[in-house]
């Protein structure tokens, strides 16, 4: 006869016929409760695999899993699974309703942690709220991902994001996909090869690599050379970020050699100025308006590079690709004979890429969602240091972003 306690623990778990409640045994001091289930002898097993009611093999190893503490003690499940008999397959461990083959968690733990784990963002937080260690989350990790892919679906896919994101504090690379409408991580892969580009389009059936429309991308030719492979109609929209940046990189060089130049005449005209030419005027301080304002006059060559490099910003905001390419014709001209070296190297990489800087006007995508995930996954990297694996870090990158439905069944 079930005591009491033996049927409240049953109603919590949800434990039906043919399980039920054999003993619980509160471990007051420790703050643990221990509950044994039991199997009713005499029914039939179900197989794993096929599903068939079959005779039973044996009752199995008793196995313990971690459940949801019940009242603030720590709550664990006891039990021997029956093994199935089956004809077809074998004798085979039967599944259990309350845990996934294999996990040392019930599911109510496990989607608990999931819940934990994405709330608090941060895996060593999340294993001490929940009194785990690091190898079992990242377990948790693991199976959660491989259900959420199992899952996923990636019908409809139209617009991409491919971009290389640093690892290891700037010595490798990963390659990084991107649904830019669904703002998720489709997958990682480590290097930024053509192999790696290769990789990360795996996961995609010809028929949703044929629905691809675009691709944002930086001008990086293994990319484009595999992006031009694989999917062959989409468009290529070179990301106007990673433009800008190139643009700021070449007025900050003007500045550097100009500023050599002036200092050698005891000039320090530009001391100190660095950030005014990297940023736009719109974000300026008073002061620094005014210091801009008396710069700008002074005829300096970082002045009209900054000149070019805001000029090109009105590019993006063509509607028409002839107009576009008009402007382009007329910037070419300009800053190829403003004997302003690393601006006219820009401009004629420009030059080259036209075709799929122009597709922006089409599509106005660019990996800047993806830039937001990566500052998650920046994030995750810090706290990568010791990952034995590739493996892991991938599945960490999918957890946290490539929002998978993650939960046990
Ligand atoms: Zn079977």
């Amino acid at each position: 006869m079930d005591t009491e306690l033996q049927r409240h623990y049953g109603l919590l778990l949800g434990v039906s016929s043919p399980w039920r409640v054999k003993n619980v045994e509160l471990r007051l001091a420790i703050k643990e409760v221990e509950i044994e289930l039991e199997w009713e002898w005499g029914k039939d097993a179900e197989c794993p695999v096929c599903g068939r009611a079959c005779s039973i093999y044996d009752s199995g190893p008793e196995r313990t899993w971690r459940h949801l503490d019940t009242m603030q003690f720590r709550t664990l499940i006891r039990a021997r699974t029956p093994r199935a008999n089956c004809r077809e397959h074998g004798v085979k461990t039967m599944l259990v309703p309350w845990a996934a083959p294999g996990g040392r968690f019930t599911n109510l733990f496990e989607r608990f942690a999931i819940d934990v784990l994405l709330a608090s963002g941060s895996v060593s937080q999340a294993c001490g709220l929940l009194g785990i260690g690091w190898d079992a989350a990242q377990k948790i990790i693991n199976r959660a991902v491989d259900r959420g892919l199992d899952r996923r679906e990636l019908e409809g896919l139209k617009r991409l994001g491919m971009d290389e994101k640093s690892f290891k504090r700037g010595q490798s690379y990963i390659t990084v996909l991107t649904d830019l409408d669904g703002g998720r991580v489709l997958d990682v892969e480590e290097e930024r090869t053509g192999e790696a580009a290769q990789g990360v389009l795996l996961s995609l059936t010809p028929e949703q690599k044929a629905g691809v429309e675009a691709v944002a991308v930086d001008m990086w030719e293994p990319y484009v050379q595999t992006i031009k492979q694989e999917l062959p109609q989409a468009d290529i929209v070179h990301d106007r970020y990673h433009i800008s940046a190139y643009l700021n990189d070449a007025v900050d060089k003007v500045r550097r050699e100009e500023h050599k130049e002036l200092l050698s005449r005891g000039d320090e005209t530009l001391k100190g100025t660095r950030q005014l030419w990297l940023y736009n005027p719109e974000n300026f301080r008073s002061e620094q308006i005014n210091e801009f304002e008396r710069l700008k006059d002074l005829n300096l060559k970082v002045a009209r590079a900054w000149a070019a490099k805001e000029t090109f910003s009105r590019f993006w905001e063509y509607e028409s690709e002839g107009w576009a390419r008009k402007f382009f014709k007329e910037w070419f001209v300009w800053v190829t004979r403003s004997r302003l070296k690393p601006m006219a190297e820009v401009a004629h990489m420009l030059k080259r890429h036209l075709d799929n800087l122009l597709t922006y006007l089409k599509h106005h995508i660019t990996n800047a969602v993806t830039e937001g995930l990566n500052s998650k996954i920046q994030s995750l990297k810090s706290a990568a240091r010791g990952f034995r694996s590739f493996a892991n870090y991938r599945n960490r990158i999918l957890f946290f972003c490539g929002k998978l439905d993650l939960y046990p069944l």
